[in-house]
């Protein structure tokens, strides 16, 4: 409300005030002065009216008092008079109606007084005086009296009002006139002054406010001066600068500051509030670290009020700001903003680098770790922490040596290359040792790389968790050594067992025993019921022979039916007839296989260390010998070495009797070498060469059984089951699929006779082939010897179709008269002329004379034992049609024979 009105107002309700309390008190005093004057008149009107009613009663006359009454009546107030005897009765009254009626006081009525006034004379009481009077007219002009009053005042007041607004205006005219210069100074215009004319007060102060004006102008002025003083430099700093002063308020700033914030909802100018600033940059802000838009706000004003903070800030534009803001004296904040956007990229780029070289070594399946000069640890990838069961923590400032431990008592110097002294590798190391992690130990293979870094040297260390190939390498060993069939140690194991027998006995001074032993005609239960009963017997056979002898000692398979047992310990030699005879009674009893009860007896030759021999070769060919006794004797039975047997049985007899045997038990087999035409580079056919797997010698070489066989006569047997075995296997390929066009059997001479020809013949019709496939291979030799019976097969085998290729030439005879006289088809140029034949003129020469020579008979040329590249090219130059050679292929069992064929064209 205005000054104006509250002086107005003011003034109106004091003199409403005043003017009431003179009305009223004039009105009360008014009231009271006329009712007195009333009752005055009242009493002389009673006090006559008493006088003449006594006289009435005592006269008993009442026309005085009758006529008094109707006088008065007329000219005052009087309303009513009666009067009563002393009986109560009226007997005169201004209302004639009443006489006779008792006198009792009128009821009240209002403006109606009435008084009730006993009567009596000297001493005596006569009768009762009722007066009334009417006040109607008293209040009638008392009413009209306060109305007029009223009436007065309201005008009164209405003109008071204008009165007192009158006197508001003029009083607060001048004031009014400040108060609107103060208000546009307040709104910043500063030039307007005051003009008030006189002396009075606001005259005065509109003159002081002119002054106070030009003063603060002038210092504006100066301010605003060196405020720019101050900002012109600002403007040649690089970097954004803004001062805000203790009140949070922009004070000064120069244009890089605000072409950091181009676009931000507000304008920076002098007085933004930093609070304003602030939420107006929020959306142009990126990295609010993971804040929401109001904590971040929350937490960059907290900032600024504490003053001194540094931080960055990533702009939506991709600049990066470095912001540090530093609290002045005076309480304000001094804010620098620096552009850091490259320096950023650059380490947002090596961050970038580093992440991926994490990501990478973190990728690799082998545990890696950096090492420091002295062999700490100082950085891992995650597949350590998975190798050693460890955190990174845990493992990061670890010596590196103290993860690992020796592999056993040979492993100490692979460690001591990791111990702290022995960091000192240079290049590469590969070193095996054991890990330590929580669940025990297991085998690893550092990789150890020493490389100097900024001229600090350091290592890389690549740990690979070798348990795999252990297992695998265990694996392999196991079943390199040991039978698959019986899980027995096989022959490989058995010369370590035999010699850690021999030590063991050597040291305690006692005995050791060898045993070989033989189940009796074990082909014929091959034969009768069947290849898986026979493994299924052997399987049991080494069980119960386990179950013979006690932990230490060996029980091995050497082969076919023929097992090896060491057992050593014995203080007495005859100490082992106990197991012996446990064996002898074990292989007796009964073996059911599948449904079947079958019954078997085994021969053994047994031999004792030291006794019968003190080595181990000596000690197993003894044994041997006795177990070849046993059987000459009727089998079923056990034999002890003793001298006089080595002499009777030569080894060359052993190894007879043992052919024998092969041939019996199928210990032999054949393997076949592809042979191929020069020309076309296609396998034309396959050579057939006998093998005998020797149950205790191994894989014996046809150049040393084919002789043996020839001495003891059992070429026949030997060559009838070549020729039979390949013509076999020949329809089992070609059941496959796989076609072979021709296969070379070789032929000793001594076998060149009329019983080779039924042989063969036979084995041709059982196999149901064409004597076409078959080819056999002979030697000059037989040629020579020209003996009639040679002659008759050879040209009767050619007569049924069978092919015919002349073996090793240029060995022997090498007589082009042989070379004429048989059908033959074939010459195969010795491969000891292929060996050298780069090297040597001579052998060069021979080689071209044979291929001439062949050609001009029409035989075809096959040169063996081709084991290199330029041999081959050399052959092929000369003409030679055929070659055979490891360089092409390898001889191999019949079984890899169609994958092999697959590869080559055939
Ligand atoms: P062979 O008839 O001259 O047989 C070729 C021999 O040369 C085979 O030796 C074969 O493995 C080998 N050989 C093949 N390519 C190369 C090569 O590139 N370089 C070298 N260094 N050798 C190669 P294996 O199998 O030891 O046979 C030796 C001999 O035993 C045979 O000489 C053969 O005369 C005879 N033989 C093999 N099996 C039988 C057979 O069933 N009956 C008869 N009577 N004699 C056989
Ligand atoms: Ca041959
Ligand atoms: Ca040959």
């Amino acid at each position: 409300m205005g000054l104006r009105f509250r002086i107005a107002i003011t003034i109106l309700v004091l003199e409403a005030c005043l003017v009431a309390a003179v009305l009223f008190v004039t009105l009360r005093y008014v009231q009271q002065t006329t009712r007195a004057q009333f009752e005055i008149g009242d009493k002389v009107t009673i006090n006559l009216l008493d006088d003449l009613a006594r006289i009435a009663l005592l006269t008993d006359d009442f026309a005085e008092l009758q006529a008094f009454v109707e006088e008065t009546r007329n000219t005052t107030r009087l309303q009513s008079v009666a009067l009563a005897d002393l009986s109560g009765q009226v007997v005169a009254a201004s209302d004639t109606g009443r006489i006779g009626d008792d006198i009792v006081p009128n009821e009240v009525v209002p403006g109606i007084r009435s008084h009730l006034v006993p009567l009596g004379a000297y001493g005596l009481q006569l009768g009762t005086l009722a007066v009334e009077f009417n006040d109607g007219d008293l209040q009638r002009a008392l009413n009209t009296a306060y109305r007029r009053g009223f009436l007065i005042a309201v005008a009164g007041m209405v003109v008071i009002a204008f009165v007192s607004i009158g006197t508001g205006h003029f009083l607060t005219r001048r004031l009014s006139r400040l108060a609107r210069v103060a208000d546009r100074v307040a709104g910043g215009d500063m030039n307007l002054r005051v003009n008030i004319k006189g002396r009075d007060e606001t005259a005065r102060v509109g003159i002081a406010m002119n002054g106070m004006l030009d003063r603060l102008s002038a210092q504006i002025h100066d301010v605003t001066q060196s405020r720019d003083r101050l900002y012109v430099p600002t403007e040649a700093i690089h970097d954004g600068f803004a001062i805000w002063n203790a009140e949070d308020r922009l004070v000064l700033f120069n244009s890089r500051f605000v072409s950091f914030y181009k676009g931000v909802p507000v304008d920076p100018k002098p007085g933004l509030k930093f609070e304003d600033f602030v939420r107006a940059t929020v959306s142009h802000t990126v990295n609010l670290n993971n804040l929401s838009g109001e904590e971040w706000i929350e937490r960059r004003i907290a900032y600024h009020r504490e003053g001194d903070s540094s931080f960055e800030v990533r702009l939506r534009d991709g600049r990066w700001l470095h912001v540090d803001e530093r609290r002045m004296a005076d309480g304000g904040v001094v804010a620098i903003y620096n552009e850091v956007t490259e320096a950023k990229n650059r380490e947002q780029a090596l961050l970038d680098s580093q992440d991926r070289l994490r990501l990478i070594m973190d990728s690799v399946g082998e545990g890696i770790a950096t090492l420091d000069e002295t062999g700490k640890i100082e950085a891992i990838n995650k597949a350590m922490e998975k190798l050693f069961e460890r955190s990174t923590d845990d493992l990061v400032g670890r010596p590196f040596h103290t993860l690992f431990m020796s592999r056993g008592d040979s492993g100490q110097t692979e460690l001591s290359k990791i111990t702290s002294g022995g960091l000192t590798t240079d290049g590469f190391e590969r070193i095996a040792v054991l890990g330590k992690r929580k669940s025990g130990t297991f085998p690893v293979e550092i990789g150890l790389n020493s490389v100097s870094w900024r001229g600090q040297s350091m290592y890389i260390a690549s740990i690979r968790d070798v348990t795999e190939q252990h297992q695998a390498h265990s694996m392999i060993l196991h079943q390199a050594t040991h039978d698959a069939l019986t899980g027995l140690p096989n022959r490989a194991l058995i010369d370590d067992r035999l010699e850690q027998a021999i030590s063991a006995a050597r040291r305690t001074d006692k005995s050791c025993a060898v045993l070989f032993l033989d189940i009796d005609h074990f082909k014929s239960i091959n034969d009768t019921l069947g290849h898986t009963v026979g493994d299924e017997l052997l399987v049991k056979v080494a069980e119960r022979l386990r179950s013979c002898v006690r932990e230490g000692d060996t029980v091995a398979r050497m082969g076919g039916d023929e097992f090896l047992l060491v057992i050593g310990d014995l203080p007495q030699p005859q100490d082992v007839l106990k197991p012996v005879r446990k064996i002898l009674l074990e292989i007796r009893k009964s073996f059911s296989l599948q449904g079947r009860d079958v019954h078997i007896r085994a021969s053994l030759g047994i031999a004792f260390f030291p006794f019968d021999a003190d080595d181990r070769t000596q000690l197993l060919k003894n044994a041997d010998i006795a177990l070849y006794r046993a059987k000459e004797h009727g089998r079923n039975r056990f034999e002890l070495f003793d001298a006089s047997m080595r002499d009777q049985a030569t080894e060359r007899g052993l190894l007879e009797a043992d052919l024998r045997q092969a041939l019996a038990d199928d210990d032999l087999y054949l393997v076949y070498q592809p042979q191929f035409d020069m020309a076309s580079g296609h396998s034309i056919g396959l050579e057939a060469l006998a093998r005998w797997n020797h149950p205790r010698h191994g894989d014996i070489s046809p150049a040393l059984f084919i002789p043996l066989a020839e001495e003891c006569g059992l070429i026949n047997d030997v060559g009838a089951w070549a020729v039979q075995q390949a013509c076999q296997d020949l329809i089992g390929w070609r059941a496959g699929g796989i076609s072979v066009s021709r296969i070379a059997v070789n032929v000793s001479p001594r076998q060149l006779n009329d019983e080779l020809f039924e042989q063969v013949s036979q084995s041709l019709q059982d196999a149901n082939l064409d004597p076409s496939y078959l080819e056999l291979e002979l030697t000059e030799t037989a040629l020579i010897r020209d003996r009639q019976p040679a002659a008759r097969a050879i040209s009767r085998l050619r007569a049924l179709g069978v092919g015919l290729a002349l073996d090793d030439f240029g060995t022997g005879y090498s007589s082009l008269s042989h070379l004429r006289r048989y059908p033959i088809q074939r010459v195969k140029v010795d491969r000891t002329f292929v060996r050298d034949l780069a090297s040597d003129p001579a052998d060069m020469a021979v080689v071209r004379a044979v291929v001439g020579l062949s050609h001009g008979l029409g035989m075809r040329v096959v040169a063996e034992g081709i084991e290199s590249n330029e041999q081959l090219t050399i052959l092929r130059k000369m003409g030679c049609d055929e070659g055979q050679g490891f360089f092409l292929a390898r001889p191999c069992r019949a079984r890899d024979i169609p994958s092999l064929l697959e590869l080559v064209p055939g």
